[in-house]
């Protein structure tokens, strides 16, 4: 009999290969946790329960790209970008004319606006392969509400040009570790961060050393 659970696990776990390059998602994380990360650091291993999670949202990112190929859309997918010194593969673009990124949330009621740390996400896909429309769809899991949000990318490229030159400068290897300080476009992140190493983790006290 085959185990499940432990094949899942292991596939859904293994690492991209791409941990030392600045990716366009580091754009809205906190310069530490990329530092560790691209200077080799090992974080606390997924557990199940996350690497699940990542399978619903990839789940929601195919039947999304489905639904429009059957819609009769040209959808492009397993699209690489490279832009600014940064790598990142956009969820779905439709021809040259619309980026869009897919997200699943626990929350249950939409926000009025885009997220920030979506909308710079995806204005940064846009940029680097020259579409000037983005929509952010997000799937809200509780209620079954799916909120669409769309947008320009030129309203976020001042902001990405200087976020993109922060995170190639304090998190490249051999760069200074950087201070111990969230993001401000989200900084919620250290309640997930997996860098236990760091002391402003909660779960720094928790921390295991592999
Ligand atoms: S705990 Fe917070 S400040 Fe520390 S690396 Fe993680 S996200 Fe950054």
């Amino acid at each position: 009999m085959i185990n499940l659970t432990q094949v899942l696990f292991e596939q859904r776990g293994q690492p991209r290969g791409d941990e030392h390059n600045a990716h366009i998602a580091d754009l809205y994380n906190c310069d530490r946790a990329t530092w560790y990360r691209r200077n080799g650091y090992s974080p606390e291993p997924f557990t199940p329960e996350k690497l699940a999670q990542f399978a619903i949202g990839h789940g929601y990112e195919m039947e999304v790209g489905a639904t429009l190929i059957d819609a009769g859309y040209n959808v492009r997918t397993g699209v690489e970008v490279e832009y600014l010194d940064m790598i990142g593969h956009p969820d779905i673009v439709i021809g040259d004319e619309l980026l869009i990124e897919c997200k699943t949330t626990e929350a249950v009621n939409p926000k009025d606006s885009v997220s920030l740390h979506h909308a710079v996400q995806a204005a940064a896909y846009a940029l680097a392969l020259g579409i000037e429309d983005c929509a952010v769809l997000v799937k809200h899991a509780r209620s079954h509400v799916e909120a669409v949000y769309s947008f320009k990318a030129e309203g976020y490229r001042e902001l990405i040009e200087q976020r993109a030159a922060e995170v190639a400068t304090r998190t490249k290897p051999g760069a200074p570790i950087p201070p111990a300080v969230p993001n401000p476009i989200s900084p919620w992140l250290c309640r997930y961060c997996d860098f236990r190493m760091c002391p402003t983790n909660p779960k720094h006290e928790q921390q295991v050393d592999f």
